[in-house]
């Protein structure tokens, strides 16, 4: 069961403490408590754990400070949408930019950050475009050891600086492990907090759990979680759950192909139709990563790439971001370089991804109608 206080619910109001001194009398109750400090309300929940069966929706409403009461309904307890009530934000906002299940955000960039020149390139070619979010690689997981692994902190500095120079303001950047993150706020520090970093975990480590709790403990940088390629969506939202209990509700759930080879002669199969799946099951914006799914250049007789055929089947089904590689020479790119589009294919990528956003804004706007109506 989780209470949702009034807006702005202070700790140290009487209703709060009043609030609280009851809870602890619940037998067998426990409970935790989660503050979510915005730009203009601090939304504060509460998590009743244990014997809560016998606690009625009613009893609890009447408490002092609860604006209402939402039974868990579903097993994604702080993620899920639950079936009584459940209106609890399903957006976020970082560093100046919007995230939610109804915007859609681009993230265009290097697979792997190779030099300053390449994140030049790109970053300039975004600004070019208005475009304030991108992805750069520095901590790479390679299947073999001996394949580049990344610049790793050493390129953190010049990907900041000219981040803030061409006014990117959200990079999602790989770790794959927790002190990365230390590496990455000692950079972002050194060189004047000039852009954001969304912290991404890549399928390969969904289900690293100590990894997952690490990131989920800290509130300052979101995180943008792939979907584990050889495991359930079930077993990959559970993961994004992780993150959320530990306290870190600034996630976005990316879906990014499934590892089989059923979905060749694409790299992955891709799995796209679940965009609207984890939209109904949890709270969460859903990015699509079209370059790993399907991992190829191929274009199709009509003349769009298969990668742009798989955006516009995601962003036209709701998809809310968009994480897709990009390289200024894709030949010499050190990671990925086949699935990389080039950089005059940025504005023709943009434009095919409007029109499938305005499609889907019109389906949408048709649904509710339909509703409305009947
Ligand atoms: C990536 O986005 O660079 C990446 C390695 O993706 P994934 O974890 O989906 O393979
Ligand atoms: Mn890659």
């Amino acid at each position: 069961m989780i209470l949702v206080l009034e807006p702005n619910t202070l700790p140290e109001s009487a209703d709060y403490r009043m609030l609280i001194a009851q809870l602890e009398r619940l037998p067998k109750v426990d409970f935790r408590v989660h503050r979510e400090v915005g730009s203009e309300v601090t939304l504060t929940e509460i998590y009743l754990i244990g014997n809560t069966g016998t606690l009625t929706v009613e009893q609890m409403q009447v408490l002092p400070g609860v604006a209402k009461v939402v039974r868990v309904s579903e097993a994604y307890r702080v993620l899920g949408r639950h079936k009584q009530g459940d209106d609890r934000p399903s957006s976020f906002e970082y560093n100046g930019v919007r995230f939610g299940q109804d915007s859609l955000n681009v993230f265009a960039g290097l697979c792997a950050v190779d030099s300053s020149e390449s994140v030049d390139a790109m970053m300039k070619a975004l600004r070019d475009r208005g475009q304030v979010c991108t992805r750069m690689g520095a901590y790479k997981p390679r299947t073999s050891p001996y394949a580049f692994q990344g610049f790793g902190a050493q390129c953190l500095p010049y990907v900041f600086e000219l981040a803030g120079k061409h006014g990117i303001r959200v990079i999602a950047m790989e770790i794959t492990h927790e002190s990365h993150v230390d590496e990455i706020r000692a950079a972002l520090a050194q060189t004047g907090n000039p852009t954001g970093v969304m912290l991404q975990i890549g399928t390969r480590n969904t289900q690293n759990f100590e990894l997952l709790k690490q990131v989920g403990k800290q509130q300052e940088f979101p995180v943008l979680i792939k979907r584990g390629f050889g495991i359930t969506l079930d077993e990959s939202l559970n993961a994004a759950e992780y993150l959320a209990t530990e306290g870190n509700r600034k996630i976005v759930f990316c879906l990014r192909g499934m590892k089989t080879n059923m979905g060749d002669p694409h790299r992955n199969f891709v799995d796209f139709a679940h965009v609207p799946v984890v939209k109904r099951l949890t709270r969460m914006p859903v990015g699509i990563d079209p370059s790993h799914s399907v991992g190829t250049r191929a274009r199709a007789p009509d003349g769009l790439l298969d990668i742009f055929h798989v955006v516009a089947q995601g962003v036209i089904a709701g998809a809310n971001m968009i994480l897709v590689d990009f390289h200024p020479d894709p030949a010499r790119a050190l990671v990925d370089g086949p699935q990389a589009l080039l950089m005059s294919e940025l504005s023709h990528f943009l434009d095919d991804v409007a029109l499938a956003r305005e499609t889907y804004e019109r389906r949408a706007a048709l649904a509710r109608q339909r509703v409305a109506a009947a």
